[in-house]
């Protein structure tokens, strides 16, 4: 038998949970968008190890891979890899928000392993 303490008490233990949860989720969040920004207004541009790419689906302009840098929101996009790493700096390379297509991971098991990275076994050993 749960009494009205030990209810009282979860409840507590909840709310200071989920303040933590939130606290995070904001700095995760703030995080990124200032990474964003000097990519996006300091062309501070990302490498292979910042970034996830897609298994088969490249760039309709320059066929590198599609990627998204690690730690983006949900509401982010597939983009052409070249551009996040600043060698696709005109116009016209592929960008796919999330919300609107799906695109296969190389993180998903049914890619079994395929992916647009280059060099592959340069980027195992870094962090993830
Ligand atoms: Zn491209």
């Amino acid at each position: 038998m749960i009494t009205k303490e030990q209810f009282q008490q979860a409840i507590e233990q909840r709310d200071a949970a989920e303040k933590v949860i939130n606290e995070y989720t904001k700095q995760s969040r703030d995080a990124f968008a200032a990474r964003w920004e000097r990519f996006d207004k300091h062309n501070e541009y990302f490498t292979d190890s910042d970034l996830i790419y897609s298994a088969t689906s490249r760039c309709k302009k320059c066929e590198a891979g599609l990627a998204y840098p690690k730690g983006c929101d949900p509401w982010h996009q597939w983009t052409c890899s070249g551009v996040l790493k600043g060698i696709g700096t005109d116009k016209g390379h592929t960008a796919l928000p999330f919300s609107m297509y799906e695109v296969l991971s190389e993180q998903q098991p049914s890619a079994n392993g395929e992916t647009t990275r280059p060099n592959r076994e340069l980027d195992s050993k870094s962090s993830v």
